[in-house]
């Protein structure tokens, strides 16, 4: 079975050191980070962005477990956000089942199959998986 990853420029993230580091934008003109990209800022109206990493780990703010879902996933499974230092926060899957989680545990980014095609092949992204 053949393995897709996502667009490059769907991609927000990059391998750093072993490890998954996220990425995202940053305004230049007042400093906020975004996670995923934005055309404005919200804070100051200004359209000029540079790249920057967001981190490599996070705290879980919230999650949820999905029983019911497209045919693509897999269920159940979870999904969360996790804050990136006190200013991004990122929805995504995590890699373990609810009664695993608990509020605030540091979590980091892996690759994984977050769904699949309809062909069947795996569709490759992050996920957020406990640190330790
Ligand atoms: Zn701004």
């Amino acid at each position: 079975m053949s393995t897709d990853t996502l667009h490059p420029a769907q991609q927000p993230w990059r391998e750093k050191g072993g490890q998954i580091v996220m990425v995202g934008t940053q305004c230049e003109g007042c400093g906020k980070r975004f996670f995923p990209s934005v055309a404005f800022c919200d804070q100051c109206d200004g359209d000029a962005f540079k790249t920057m990493d967001i981190g490599s780990h996070g705290k879980l703010y919230s999650y949820s477990e999905i029983h019911v879902a497209p045919k693509a996933f897999e269920t159940p499974y979870v999904v969360g956000y996790v804050d990136f230092g006190d200013d991004v926060r990122v929805f995504g899957q995590i890699a373990h089942q609810a009664a695993e989680l608990e509020l605030d545990i540091t979590v980091r980014p892996v690759l994984g199959t977050i769904r699949k095609n309809p062909d069947g092949t795996s569709v490759t992204g992050y996920r957020f998986c406990k640190e330790g």
